[in-house]
């Protein structure tokens, strides 16, 4: 077993380090384009389909250097459900016809996707679908709405899952932006991520060819499994990163800061509360890079992925209040950011399957 990093893995490291360091002195609407014209929607895609040509512990290194620097988590989500959420799947299962049409662009960032799959009646559940695809003179129409969309305004192209009418199940679909009759709403107030750009996607009577289905028709559930792996494996690796950055801020915090004459450091209280920020960001390390170990080997991964997410997402969330606490009444005050981190990381426990569900999936496979 070795825990250590090539020479190219490191580069990329850094070279992300700095890239987040610069974007995230930009304007927040012009951060996600700076991402994908320095290549970082496409790392782990081969580098004659337009990507960085990095296998997946190396693109989540990466992407753990951004989020060590990039206090954006919005953007940084919303990269991560393009790549891991769509570019990456597409890559593995798509068609060769679509792969040569769709790839090179998403990885490069020319063209941005993203997965509309929840319904305001169907989240967790995607058997429940209400969109559905029916037969016609070109192909297959849609027809549903989609919420919770992450990256609805700036996609190129949607992944979506439809009701087959004939009986048939969920179906994948890859519906371009320009296809007629679909309609993209305005953002959606959220708690926190912002820059992840919620909205919700209709697709009113939507016509695209059969070449649109990823898979095959009724095969949705399986494509929207593997995007779904890819997606817990590897989309809170930034999270890393944030957790990272949050405890050597602690760890200062509570060294300066001085109450009776001595730093807060010296009460037990303060200091376990810090070491437990520590276990909980080196624990989520392990099991996310093994995960993404496990898939660059072309293992299934898929309980391996629900373990991750379920893991990353709540160790985030319970180091960002720990963060918040360790401040006092400081830390309500808004310069601070420590509220704003929470609501970032609450959205990391709902997205790509709540915790619920990843700890559904891990008891059946447990025989539960
Ligand atoms: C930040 C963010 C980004 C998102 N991005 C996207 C996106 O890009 N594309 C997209 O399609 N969707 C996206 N979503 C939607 C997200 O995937 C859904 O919100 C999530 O799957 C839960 O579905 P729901 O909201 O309908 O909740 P519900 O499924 O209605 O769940 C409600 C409650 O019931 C529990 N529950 C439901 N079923 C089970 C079960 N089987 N076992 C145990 N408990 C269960 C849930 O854990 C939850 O507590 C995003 C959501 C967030 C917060």
């Amino acid at each position: 077993m070795d825990f250590d990093w090539s020479e190219a893995q490191r580069a990329l490291h850094e070279r992300m380090r700095a890239l987040g360091e610069e974007v995230s002195r930009l304007p927040p609407e012009g951060r996600f384009a700076r991402l994908a014209a320095e290549g970082a929607l496409g790392l782990p895609i081969p580098a004659d389909r337009g990507g960085g040509g990095f296998d997946l512990c190396g693109t989540a290194y990466a992407y753990e250097a951004l989020g060590a620097t990039l206090d954006d988590a919005g953007v940084l989500l919303a990269a991560g459900a393009h790549l891991f959420g769509v570019v990456l799947p597409l890559d593995k299962v798509g068609t060769p016809a679509q792969r040569a049409e769709w790839v090179p662009r998403l990885a490069s960032g020319r063209a941005i996707a993203t997965i509309a799959a929840t319904e305001r009646r169907a989240g967790s559940d995607v058997a429940s679908i209400e969109t559905t695809v029916v037969r016609c003179a070109s192909g297959l129409r849609v027809r549903g709405s989609k919420c919770y969309v992450t990256n609805a305004d700036r996609s190129d192209l949607f992944l979506t899952l439809a009701s087959d009418a004939g009986g048939q199940g969920v179906t994948a679909l890859l519906i371009p932006k320009t296809a007629r009759g679909i309609t993209i709403g305005a953002p959606l107030p959220t708690a926190g991520l912002a820059g992840a750009r919620l909205a919700e996607v209709t697709f009113d009577g939507v016509e695209v060819g059969e070449d649109a289905v990823l898979g095959r028709i009724g095969g949705g559930r399986t494509i929207f499994q593997i995007a779904m792996t890819y997606e817990r494996a590897l989309i809170l690796a930034f999270r890393l990163g944030a957790m990272a950055r949050s405890l050597d801020l602690a760890v200062r915090f509570a060294r300066e800061r001085r109450i009776g004459g001595e730093p807060i450091a010296r009460h037990q209280a303060v200091s376990h509360r810090i070491a437990r920020m520590k276990l909980r960001l080196e624990t989520s390390r392990l099991l996310l890079y093994r995960t993404a170990w496990q898939l660059d080997r072309g293992d299934r991964g898929q309980v391996e992925a629900a373990l991750t997410k379920w893991q990353v997402a709540e160790a985030g969330l319970a180091s960002a209040i720990d963060a918040f606490h360790l401040r006092g009444g400081a830390g309500f005050l808004e310069p601070a950011g420590l509220t704003g981190a929470i609501d970032d990381t609450l959205g990391g426990t709902v997205h790509s399957g709540t915790q619920d569900v990843l700890a559904s999936i891990v008891a059946r496979w447990l025989g539960l």
